[in-house]
């Protein structure tokens, strides 16, 4: 029994270590994989994104690890992809010529501060309401409704396999209560995305980045049947900033899953993604 991780950081972006600590970590753990995903370079300053000429060295970097550590775990290279309209994408050229074996597109960034820097929605609760106030006068709503819309804009615009934590937007319901997630409006929004996540066929991470400090999960427990009924494909990821966290609430979620009907996570094999059982202990390979 052994679990995966397809979406995590190192040194390249904001992780905590490099590329080789994180493998050596999951071979200890007899994960028989482990993907890389740094946030892709954006166009503008960002200090928890990938310089974009360090791009060439992370792919290297990579194959050659993946190379030396070839007998022991599959290593795979990814990115994170932001959406932003007009600015970056998994579809834009700088990654023309980048071999990945696959791509996570993930929003983090909603329109504009008065500034004119990108508003970034998974920084401080302070920051958050900066956001909130500057660009949309206050109205949580309006605000939600657009990271929504952006998320849909990106699915129907740009190919890539995995959905990342598609309702990040709700982060901060946890320290100050900013919007009621069982209000009419805000499941019309996670219903029209999960409509659409289920047409492109996406799979859909459960991030558990947050478990371990305040329990939250993206998307969180209340959505797995839901998003079974709509066939949706799923796959458990820790969006690991450092190695210990490369599990971690695996098993809790797997529990989650199963009892909410799912059998299968997704899973990469030879290039393609396919189903492969599981339990609350691990994948049955
Ligand atoms: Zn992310
Ligand atoms: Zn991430």
């Amino acid at each position: 029994m052994s679990w995966t991780n397809y979406h995590g950081h190192c040194s390249y972006c904001d992780g905590h270590k490099e590329v080789e600590d994180y493998i050596i970590e999951a071979i200890n753990r007899k994960m028989p994989v482990i993907g890389f995903s740094s946030h892709a370079p954006v166009p503008f300053d960002c200090f928890w994104t990938m310089p974009h000429e360090r791009l060439s060295s992370y792919i290297k970097d990579i194959s050659e690890l993946k190379e030396k550590y070839n007998a022991q775990i599959r290593v795979l290279t990814s990115l994170e992809i932001d959406y932003i309209p007009n600015l970056t994408g998994p579809n834009f050229p700088f990654l023309d010529d980048v071999q990945l074996d696959y791509k996570i597109g993930s929003i983090h960034f909603v329109d504009k501060l008065k500034n004119g820097e990108p508003w970034a929605i998974d920084g401080s609760f302070d920051e958050f309401m900066v956001g909130v106030n500057q660009v949309f006068e206050g109205d949580i709503r309006r605000a939600v409704e657009r990271f929504f819309e952006l998320t849909r804009e990106m699915i129907r615009t740009q190919e890539f396999e995995i959905i990342g934590h598609f309702d990040k937007i709700k982060m901060h319901n946890h320290t100050k209560p900013l919007f009621d997630e069982s209000s009419d409006w805000y499941q019309a929004e996670i219903e029209k995305t999960l409509n659409l996540i289920a047409d492109k066929k996406l799979i859909v991470e459960i991030n558990t980045k947050s478990y371990d400090c305040n329990g939250l999960l993206f998307p969180g427990v209340d959505l797995f049947k839901k998003m079974l009924d709509k066939n949706i494909s799923v796959t458990i990821n820790s969006d690991a900033h450092y190695p210990d966290k490369l599990e971690v609430g695996y098993g809790y979620v797997a529990q989650e899953l199963y009892n909410s009907g799912y059998r299968y996570l997704k899973e990469l094999i030879n290039s393609k993604w396919v189903e492969v059982a599981f339990t609350e202990k691990g994948l049955e390979w």
